[in-house]
């Protein structure tokens, strides 16, 4: 029997609206145990819509690394934990590459999350081009190193979400047997600041997952569930990779 319990994560980006919110909990919360754990992200202001289930938890998709203050337009930790978000998604590819957000603000976002009581998932992937320079384990380990080898108490607390940049809204994801490399890589990596976190840790996968790929995918032995951004905004494809899961 696998030991990490399956998460699914539902990142709607700056989509949906009140409908949505309310089609997907309708869906949601009809589905049959045993499901794996959902986490739906839609964006904020949506938060207090999700009526309260036992099927689903809700998340956030990027957080401060402050705490309290002059920051116009951020939105704090604690506002998060006040709103009913559980857990917070830190340093999507689309926060890095489109927002400048770097392994240092990174590391810091994942720091104020956990002390906040948020599970922050973190989000790490290469670009096509560094895949090609094969680069690509030395671009994980940066990413993962620059939050964990000063903090490693952090990670037990975490979920990493590997990403490739070139899979993302691309509509090509990754083999399971590239994504299974990357995530047994990653685990071993970790290995090195808590064995026992390492082990127990989840790695979900992201990048063009669909209710057509996704049984292939979790079926890997390191792949523990997924990060979902297109198709988790189609009710039926999204509860239909949940039951999979
Ligand atoms: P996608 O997005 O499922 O639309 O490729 C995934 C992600 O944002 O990680």
């Amino acid at each position: 029997m696998r030991q990490r319990k399956p998460l699914v994560v539902a990142n709607w980006k700056m989509n949906g609206n009140s409908e949505l919110v309310q089609q997907m909990s309708e869906a949601l919360s009809v589905l049959k145990q045993p499901l794996p754990d959902i986490l739906i992200c839609p964006p904020v202001i949506f938060l207090a819509d999700f009526p309260k289930h036992p099927n689903y938890k809700l998340g956030a998709q990027n957080l401060s690394e402050q705490l309290v203050g002059a920051f116009t337009g951020e939105i704090s930790a604690d506002m998060l934990c006040a709103s009913g978000a559980s857990s917070v998604i830190v340093g999507h590819s689309e926060r890095r590459a489109l927002y400048g957000e770097q392994d240092s603000v990174i590391s810091q976002k994942v720091k104020v999350a956990i002390e906040a009581g948020l599970t922050p998932i973190l989000c790490v992937g290469e670009t096509l081009a560094q895949r090609e320079e094969e680069k690509t384990l030395q671009v994980l380990a940066r990413q993962l190193d620059a939050v964990y080898a000063a903090q490693p108490h952090l990670l037990a607390h975490s979920v990493v979400s590997y990403e490739p940049v070139w899979a993302i809204g691309t509509g090509r994801t990754a083999t399971p047997e590239q994504a299974q490399q990357v995530h047994q890589f990653m685990r071993q990596h970790l290995a090195q600041y808590d064995a026992e976190a390492a082990n127990e840790l989840r790695i979900i996968y992201g990048g063009s997952v669909t209710a057509a790929n996704c049984e292939a995918l979790f079926a890997e032995a390191d792949i523990d569930g997924a990060l979902i951004g297109g198709a988790s905004l189609k009710v039926a494809d999204f509860s239909a990779i949940c039951t999979m899961a």
